[in-house]
């Protein structure tokens, strides 16, 4: 057996005698996604983070994931083998921001992408994720409203959702995702591979939604290549996507669009450190209460709204 297997191995002994649950994001290291129980997109972790029964859930993802599990299981104990992978989006938009553009756009209701700091959650009236933007503001029925922070979703909210987005910050980003607007490796790809469907994620500028086959969460991206009758996808999102579509459809063929689409958060969790955090029992994430307790309500929006029929106004 060797060096990897044996410590995936040791993980998956420690989890069950830890009675923990190992929940990780689609964008974590192959190896990563291999010990885990759970692989999803942020709003699957959401769902799953209600369900589980295990004591303990460690999350192999960025802070925010873990904060969000966190404050939906005050009960559980959620460790982070690596507590200072931060998404640099989250940090674009301070509380401060999002107040101040309240009392500029009185009544506009604000949803906030999960990709935020508890602070601004415990400032937002809904949250979303890339996979249910739209059906919360169909559900939420406002024809504006404040989003924040990325500039290419609150795009996205307007072009494919159909709704008057005023974006706080002005210009908020995913340094990966911005990446692809300006490489012309797509394009050649799209040559090379003239049947190959493209999917992009919504992070991404306008100009590339707006040439995909999909524009979807890294989940709905797994969901659609599963149900095309497509051989070849071109993959546009973080790069490890890619390795659990290609494992888990072995049969059909993943292409990163861009194979430097990195996110270095992501890449700071690994087995060594996923073994230290079952065998230290750290690091624990917690969210003050007073916070997490706005904070949640936000989530808890976004579910309701999500699974179903709420449809009252923000
Ligand atoms: S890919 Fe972008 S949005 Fe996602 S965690 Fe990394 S920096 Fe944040």
């Amino acid at each position: 057996m060797g060096a990897k297997a044996k410590l995936q191995q040791e993980i998956r002994q420690l989890a069950q005698q830890k009675n923990a649950i190992i929940f990780a994001h689609n964008y974590q290291p192959p190896e990563i996604q291999e010990v885990a129980d759970y692989i999803g997109d942020s709003f699957g972790l959401c769902q799953k983070a209600q369900q589980i029964e295990t004591k303990v859930i460690l999350f192999c993802g960025v802070r925010f994931m873990a904060e969000t599990a966190a404050i939906l299981n005050p009960d559980k104990r959620v460790l982070m083998p690596e507590p200072s992978a931060r998404c640099p989006m989250a940090a674009q938009l301070p509380a401060k921001l999002i107040q101040e553009a309240k009392t500029k756009h009185p009544g506009l209701p604000v949803i906030l992408y999960i990709n935020t700091t508890v602070e601004a959650k415990a400032e937002a009236d809904v949250i979303c994720t890339s996979s249910n933007l739209c059906t919360i503001l169909d559900r939420l029925k406002q024809d504006r409203v404040l989003f924040g922070p990325d500039g290419n979703m609150a795009e996205y909210a307007r072009h494919i959702c159909g709704y008057d987005v005023v974006p706080i910050p002005d210009h908020g980003f995913c340094h990966v995702h911005v990446t692809f607007s300006f490489d012309p490796q797509i394009m050649e790809l799209q040559r090379e591979y003239p049947k190959a469907k493209l999917l992009v994620h919504p992070e991404c500028d306008w100009d590339l939604q707006s040439r995909a086959d999909l524009i979807g969460s890294t989940g709905q991206m797994l969901e659609y290549a599963r149900k095309s009758s497509a051989s070849t996808f071109i993959i546009a999102t973080e790069v490890d996507l890619t390795s659990r579509l290609q494992r888990e459809l072995p049969q059909k063929t993943f292409i990163p669009a861009l194979k430097y689409a990195i996110c270095k958060a992501m890449k700071k969790i690994t087995l060594e450190k996923v073994k230290t955090s079952l065998l230290h029992d750290q690091f624990h994430i917690t969210v003050p209460e007073s916070i997490a307790k706005r904070a949640k309500t936000a989530i808890q929006r976004m579910i309701n709204l999500t699974t179903s029929t709420e449809t009252n106004s923000a």
